[in-house]
């Protein structure tokens, strides 16, 4: 185990695994390093939304490319991961909302991309039958959907172990040293290993292990929470979110409603635990309540929260480190790395083996910020929200 891998994946998330998987299968020995368990954070508390509507410009690419793979997931990993082309709608709750997404779509075309639509208020109605009437139009993407979050982690588990990755579980990575061409890899379980080339698939503690190794780069964290409902008739069949407030909605087959949307609970690094803030979750309900007023049936079941790594301009850090030989960085996904996981594997493993991508990730520079966001001496930096 010392000894005799290409590369080492730090973190059992989707990104890691993903990135594990295209490895694996370009013929490479490599092997996952995992804190705790397989999906233990960010990946497995998702919401499984798989979406392309709404990217930041420069997710856009990486974003279409991925659903083209989500499309036909099951050729990937021999498992359809429960992904449901259902659409995705971002609903504006006003005159004003509906402008701000006329822009967006106008920006778009501008840029060449054609999956974004501007729906009236009747083609909303036929598309979200139970809307409030408050609610003018939206913007639309119809081949988005969603999947199952844990399924998801599994299946490029299984499909990464298929493929010969080794995967290691309550393997800690406290130590990092670049010595003689490779990395000294220091476990808190005592042993160390080595590998010509290290992959930081960290999560929220992306930042921390790039700290490990000598990187600076400012990296936030957020405990994302979600609702649970009771099973309420059909209601709602594609994913739902809106222009100005921050929900993200949808009603899965079981009739079980998912309630999230970026409303933050508190996150400890430290211990990889969360805690609910129930104000901001009472909030979340009550928004998901005025846009669909047949919520009032509804019971809430449960909640959880999950810790997601985060950037101070909210998109993640992709790419070869600037400062550390043979260290590639995709960590910080900032709430919408889901989608992202099947097309950031090929990424993370061409940039791993190849030294380079033809993919386009020059926004993810991990230099990016080059001293202009102030940090602590860990490079954590206070996310707003
Ligand atoms: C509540 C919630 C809802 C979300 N909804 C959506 C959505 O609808 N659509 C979407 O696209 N995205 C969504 N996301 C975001 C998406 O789930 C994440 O971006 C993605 O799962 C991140 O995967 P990851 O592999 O980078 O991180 P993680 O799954 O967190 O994996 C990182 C792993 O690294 C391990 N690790 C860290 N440090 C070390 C170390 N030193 N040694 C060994 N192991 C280490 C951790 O234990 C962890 O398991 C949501 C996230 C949350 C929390």
């Amino acid at each position: 185990m010392s000894g005799g891998f290409d590369v080492v994946v730090v973190g059992g998330g989707l990104h890691g695994l993903s990135a594990a998987l295209h490895i694996a299968r370009r013929g490479r020995r490599v092997l996952v390093l995992e804190k705790n368990c397989i999906g233990a954070h960010a990946s497995s508390y998702s919401a499984g939304g798989v979406r392309t509507l709404g990217r930041h410009l420069a997710e856009v690419p990486l974003a279409l490319e991925s659903l083209a793979l989500w499309h036909n997931i099951g050729e990937l990993l021999g498992d359809d991961c429960g992904f449901h082309p259902v659409g995705h709608v971002k609903v504006a709750e006003s005159e004003a909302d509906l402008a701000i997404l006329a822009q967006r779509a106008t920006r778009m075309r501008d840029a060449g991309y054609r999956h974004e639509e501007l729906v009236d208020r009747a083609e909303l109605r036929r598309l979200l039958p139970a809307v409030a009437p408050h609610a003018v139009g939206a913007l639309v993407a119809r081949d988005n959907g969603f999947a199952r979050p844990y399924r998801t982690t599994l299946a490029f588990r299984r499909a990464a172990e298929a493929a010969g990755a080794v995967i290691r579980e309550g393997a800690q990575v406290i130590g990092l040293e670049h010595r003689g061409g490779q990395w000294q890899i220091r476990l808190a379980a005592g042993d160390t290993i080595r590998a010509p080339i290290l992959v930081n698939a960290a999560g929220a503690w992306g930042g921390r292990l790039a700290h490990l190794a000598g990187e600076t780069i400012p990296f936030g964290f957020a405990a994302l929470m979600m609702i649970y409902t009771n099973p309420l008739p059909a209601f709602v069949t594609p994913v739902v979110g809106l222009t100005s407030r921050p929900m993200s909605f949808k009603q899965a087959e079981s009739g079980h409603v998912m309630i999230g949307g970026g409303h933050r609970g508190i996150a400890d690094l430290d211990h990889g635990s969360v805690a609910l803030d129930v104000e901001r979750l009472a909030f979340s309900a009550r928004t998901a309540l005025d846009l669909f007023p047949i919520l009032a049936q509804a019971e809430i079941v449960h909640c959880w929260a999950g810790i997601e790594g985060m950037l101070p301009d909210e998109i993640p850090v992709i790419g070869l480190s600037r400062t550390a030989p043979g260290l590639v960085h995709a960590f910080g996904f900032c709430g919408h790395g889901f989608e992202l996981a099947p097309v950031m594997g090929g990424i993370v493993a061409q940039l791993a083996l190849d030294g380079a991508t033809n993919r386009p990730i020059a926004a993810f520079a991990p230099d990016r910020f080059a001293g202009s966001v102030a940090t602590d001496g860990q490079a954590l930096y206070q996310p707003a929200g």
